[in-house]
């Protein structure tokens, strides 16, 4: 195995090992501080991909000033924040001048720092940046070969995406960070194209790919959704696709789509959540919750709006612009939102929860009970 992924897969270990001690700690009656900060810094984008949520209509473009942005960083830190999330939203380096103090603050700070962007305005200065900060991870969109990708994200992005992931690959070179690989939406246009994407990474030394499921936000999105006959096939093309990863030593996700029922019920997800994937230890215990977002995660859109989880979208419960991260994150609102999860009851948005989350809490479940 590559050395930078036995680096990865130690850090990852250790991180989520501190991850279930602060969960432990809310189990004992307790509180903690946030684990990790995902930060959308604006919804702009230079791309108009046919399955983002931003189809919907994007209604406020505002953004938090650069001062409070900065602050943000300077805030997460004191309150014992170890991983720093930037994400989209809209695509986070088209705000570059803005960002690129955050992100080297995050490293000065010693977080764990996770990029995602669609990867266009992936330059060689920028990525030469983001190599000597020893950024942890970025991870770019791309959901298939040229074809099936540019019906997704729009004519000529493949060969834009491509560009940026080699700037960054060509900066990184034999280095151990940042871990580069590939956030893929996972549309029944792009299925079967898993492996193809799988071996175009391995061959050019690439590190990971993940899957990330499809939400259906309108009408004209539904033809990406997967029906019954392509999940009748997806097996077969991960398995595949799983032996290609293995080959490289690249890191995937792949396993976790292997139950068809989680795909299947990607719109109503309450199903999974409230069915019996998640096993109910001697009631009342803080492991049945529904999930451990809101106990560990914030998520600040661009405006400064504040939520649990990547899901919540516009039903967020508080803003930074008048108040502090420690103050929302000890806030009634917060409070109120863990007490409905750890009864397990439901928010709006709990139908679209995403796999990735869903599975990451379930390690944490299995994690958290052995402490
Ligand atoms: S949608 Fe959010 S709040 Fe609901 S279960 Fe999933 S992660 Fe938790």
């Amino acid at each position: 195995m590559k050395s930078r992924i036995t680096e990865e897969i130690i850090l990852r270990q250790k991180l989520d090992k501190q991850r279930a001690i602060r969960l432990n700690n809310w189990a004992q009656g307790n509180s903690a501080g946030p684990f990790k900060v995902i930060y959308f810094p604006t919804n702009y984008c230079n791309l108009r991909c046919n399955i983002c949520w931003q189809r919907q209509g994007v209604h406020d473009y505002s953004e938090l000033s650069v001062q409070r942005q900065m602050q943000l960083v300077d805030e997460a830190f004191q309150l014992g924040v170890k991983e720093f999330v930037i994400g989209g939203g809209g695509e986070p380096l088209l705000k570059w001048h803005i960002i690129q103090p955050m992100l080297k603050k995050i490293k000065e700070y010693n977080m764990y720092g996770l990029l995602f962007t669609n990867g266009t305005l992936i330059t060689p200065e920028i990525a030469s940046f983001l190599v000597e900060i020893k950024w942890n991870k970025v991870l770019i969109s791309l959901d298939g070969t040229e074809n099936v990708n540019d019906q997704v994200r729009g004519k000529d992005a493949y060969n834009k995406i491509i560009n940026g992931l080699d700037n960054i690959l060509t900066a990184r070179d034999n280095r151990n960070k940042p871990i580069i690989g590939i956030g893929y939406a996972l549309t029944r246009q792009g299925m079967s194209d898993i492996p193809n994407v799988m071996r175009i990474l391995g061959e050019k030394d690439g590190d990971q790919l993940n899957l990330i499921r499809l939400v259906v936000y309108n009408f004209s999105q539904r033809k990406f959704a997967l029906n019954k006959e392509d999940l009748r096939s997806l097996t077969k093309i991960l398995m595949n696709a799983l032996i290609i990863a293995n080959n490289y030593g690249i890191v995937t996700n792949l396993r976790d789509y292997l139950d068809p029922e989680l795909i299947q019920n990607s719109e109503n997800f309450e199903k999974i959540l409230l069915g019996n994937k998640i096993e109910l230890i001697e009631m009342p215990s803080f492991w049945n919750a529904l999930c451990f977002e809101p106990f560990t995660n914030i998520v600040i859109h661009s405006d400064g709006n504040v939520g649990p989880c990547c899901m919540s979208g516009n039903t967020t419960i508080a803003s930074l612009k008048k108040r502090t991260l420690g103050d929302i994150w000890a806030g009634e609102e917060f409070t109120k939102l863990r007490n409905g999860i750890k009864n397990r009851e439901l928010e709006s948005y709990c139908n679209i929860c995403d796999i990735n989350v869903f599975q990451d809490n379930q390690h944490l479940r299995e994690e958290g009970s052995r402490l």
